[in-house]
């Protein structure tokens, strides 16, 4: 897959709106049949970009390739790549068959070759045949979601974009859905690129994440990759909660090493990254790479998993999430020693640091 050419390419793309610059000169590469995820709070330019690749709005610099064709240049509606939007976008008058067969009517296809593929895709979304007659005004929210889908393949795009196409619907319909997402790129064998906040949906789905920062791209990565070895603080945080412990010089104030660890972190400078799960307790004669001292400030159940917030000897806090049956005995108010391995303590080097001394990335 990877040899291959990219079925999209993203090249210096830069979108200013009067005096505010929304996407600053990105690029990126997508492989065909890929599932890709652009995450990033609110704000961070993920319409913005989705509106330029499907044609809604143009780039004020840089370009757009779908394959060998330079596409920004192409009018949305000559574009074989489709959106979709949220459910809401249907005609809730029309039925289910008329939604579907929209943009195949406006294609010009005949009439009983449209209602052929509108039963074919009532097939392909899990939809009853007898939908087909059904008014939209009928279905309910999960419903409409798979006609909204059925809608966007009736003309066998190329890509598939989403801007967060499930955010408007409850918990439960949403993870229902998520997963008939995944399963149906999978049936389909379609690029699929997928706009959310939500980094949960994103992990759930894609191949890869691209996690979007204020116009830009932090990083892009396989979902376990961005989790195990964020590039910043701002990915680390994005991807849930971590513990940071500044490192100057191969020291960290609150972070006992082993002789081994203090060897292998010394002269380093950077932002040392641990998760509260990778922590675990430790007891008389139990040792780690890092351990820290603390004392449990809260306490919190998560089903099968415990998680506590410790005040360590300097005053700062810190989250430590362990399996139920590992509790800490006393819970609020009791001391505890926490530790774990080197490697699951990732080392953000500073970019300065990075340069300086060749080894920094742990
Ligand atoms: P996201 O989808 O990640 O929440 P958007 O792409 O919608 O973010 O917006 C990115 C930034 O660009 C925001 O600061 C937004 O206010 C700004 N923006 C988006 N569209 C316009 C526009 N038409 N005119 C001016 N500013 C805009
Ligand atoms: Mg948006």
């Amino acid at each position: 897959m990877t040899a291959k050419t990219p079925i999209l390419r993203i090249n210096a793309l830069t979108k200013t709106f009067e005096n505010f610059t929304a996407l600053h000169g990105i690029d990126l590469n997508v492989d065909d049949g890929e599932f890709l995820a652009i995450v990033g709070p609110s704000g961070s330019g993920k319409t913005t970009l989705i509106r330029i690749l499907v044609g809604m709005d143009e780039p004020t610099d840089g370009s757009v390739w779908l394959r060998d064709k330079r596409i920004d240049v192409v009018p949305a509606n000559k574009r074989p790549t489709c959106m979709v939007f949220q459910s809401l976008a249907l005609f809730p008058h029309r039925t289910v068959g008329q939604n579907i067969e929209f943009p195949l009517k406006l294609r010009g296809v005949a009439p009983a070759k449209r209602k052929e593929r509108a039963l074919e895709l009532l097939d392909t979304l899990r939809l009853p045949r007898d939908y087909y007659s059904k008014r939209i005004q009928q279905c309910s929210g999960g419903e409409k979601q798979r006609v909204a889908l059925a809608r966007a393949l009736a003309f066998d795009p190329e890509i598939l974009f989403f801007d967060e196409p499930l955010s408007a619907l409850d918990y439960r319909l949403r993870k229902t859905l998520e997963k008939e997402l995944k399963d149906l790129h999978r049936r389909t064998g379609k690029t699929f690129i997928y706009i959310t906040h939500s980094l949960e949906e994103a992990m759930v789905m894609s191949d890869r994440i691209a996690i979007m920062k204020a116009g830009h791209f932090e990083q892009i990565a396989p979902a376990e990759e961005i989790y195990a070895r964020p590039k910043s603080r701002f990915v680390a945080e994005f991807m849930g909660e971590v513990n940071f412990f500044d490192l100057v010089n191969g020291t960290a104030s609150d972070v006992t090493m082993s002789d081994s660890a203090g060897a292998s972190l010394a002269g380093q400078t950077g932002t040392l990254t641990i998760r509260p799960e990778s922590l675990r307790r430790l007891g008389e004669g139990d040792s780690a790479d890092l351990s820290f001292e603390g004392v449990v400030e809260a306490e919190y159940l998560l089903g099968s998993r415990v998680q506590y917030r410790i005040t360590l000897a300097s005053g700062r806090e810190m989250g430590v999430e362990v399996l139920r049956e590992n509790a800490v005995p006393g819970g609020v108010g009791a001391s505890l020693t926490v530790g774990c391995d080197l490697k699951a303590a990732h080392l953000i080097a500073d970019a300065q640091s990075t340069e300086d001394t060749p080894n920094a990335a742990a």
